[in-house]
């Protein structure tokens, strides 16, 4: 691909396997450690922003307009990125109430990296596309250039990070590092705004990854990101028409959880679980519901690659929810 593309991510990311997960999933689970693409920019976005970003370059944009709820990943790593390439970067964030304070989290970061941070409500966030063309047009008045990314920088350019992580994924298996070279039963991610999905099925079939990808949705339903996801594979194909068929996509809907942003019970304790027996670190938004999930499907393929997505900042502003896990620290 002659596109242009940054380099923000750390590559190739780890394959990395351990037995008490593999137990408690149930499945031999290859987990890929896209949770370490970076510092504290890390996660599946990066991926893609190396896209955006690059076309933002080209554009000569100063600054860049996104959008997310109040502890996006997305909306922290384009904020990071975004200052160290010398950019503003103007942050739509989805939030009740409107005046969240102390910002924690994400926010937190993207705060410090100098974002400017307005607040929507979720009916105003509805028509998110609408709201950051308008703030791009008034931008540009004042003489600002402006380039505008999608929720989770998921469109048909971001979801060409996906394309390549698949082919990253290729290359580690003919290198030997999980077993050998044949392929994965299937993919499984966390599925928010569907680019990684259409990434991921494109990239798995290109590189012989995987036959079939699992989206584990954490909002929303099957139907809605069956059609979302549709349509990012149709927008990647048509900018990279060599891009043969995706694999075979099903999304998940049933271990959704509560709402978007909140875990049950039984999906912290998940997360508790696993971190205890093998000190991975999972979120409660995104990696721990899916993998959670995947240890709920029945009946179980035998060897998986997971995506381990990131999204440790929104698990740093959610400890509450972890109260009674948590025991208190006591005197020495
Ligand atoms: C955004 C995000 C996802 C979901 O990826 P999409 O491409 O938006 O579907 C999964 N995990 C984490 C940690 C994320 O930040």
């Amino acid at each position: 691909m002659s596109r242009a593309k940054l380099s923000f991510a750390h590559l190739p990311t780890p394959l990395w396997r351990h037995d008490a997960l593999d137990a408690l999933v149930g499945a031999q689970v290859w987990i890929k450690r896209d949770d370490t693409t970076s510092g504290p920019e890390a996660g599946n976005k990066i991926r893609k922003l190396e896209y955006h970003l690059a076309a933002a370059r080209q554009q000569e944009a100063d600054t860049v307009i996104t959008c997310g709820g109040f502890q996006s990943n997305h909306a922290r790593a384009t904020a990071l990125l975004a200052a160290g390439l010398g950019m503003r970067s103007v942050l739509l964030l989805r939030s009740q109430p409107l005046d969240v304070r102390p910002v924690q989290g994400n926010a937190m970061l993207a705060a410090l990296a100098g974002a400017e941070i307005r607040t929507v409500t979720p009916e105003g966030y509805a028509q998110r596309d609408a709201r950051m063309q308008a703030i791009a047009a008034s931008l540009q008045e004042r003489g600002e250039s402006c380039y505008v990314i999608p929720e989770g920088g998921s469109d048909g350019l971001g979801a060409l990070g996906y394309v390549d992580a698949m082919a990253e994924v290729r290359q580690q298996l003919d290198d030997g590092q999980a077993g050998g070279p044949g392929p994965f039963d299937v993919v499984v991610h966390a599925c928010g705004s569907g680019g990684t999905a259409a990434g991921a099925a494109l990239g798995a079939a290109q590189s012989h990854v995987a036959p079939r990808v699992w989206a584990m949705a954490v909002c929303d339903d099957a139907a809605h990101f069956e059609g979302v996801v549709a349509s990012l594979i149709r927008d990647a194909r048509a900018l990279e028409p060599e891009l043969g068929e995706p694999a075979e996509l099903k999304v998940w809907d049933e271990w959704k959880g509560p709402a978007y942003g909140v875990a049950d019970r039984r999906q912290l304790a998940f997360i508790v679980e696993v971190a205890r027996q093998t000190g991975l670190i999972l979120d409660p938004v995104y990696s721990g519901k899916a993998l959670y999930a995947l240890s709920q499907v029945e009946p179980k393929p035998h060897r998986v690659l997971f995506i381990h997505t990131g999204g440790l900042p929104g698990l740093l502003a959610q400890a509450d929810a972890f109260d009674r896990w948590l025991p208190p620290a006591t005197p020495a």
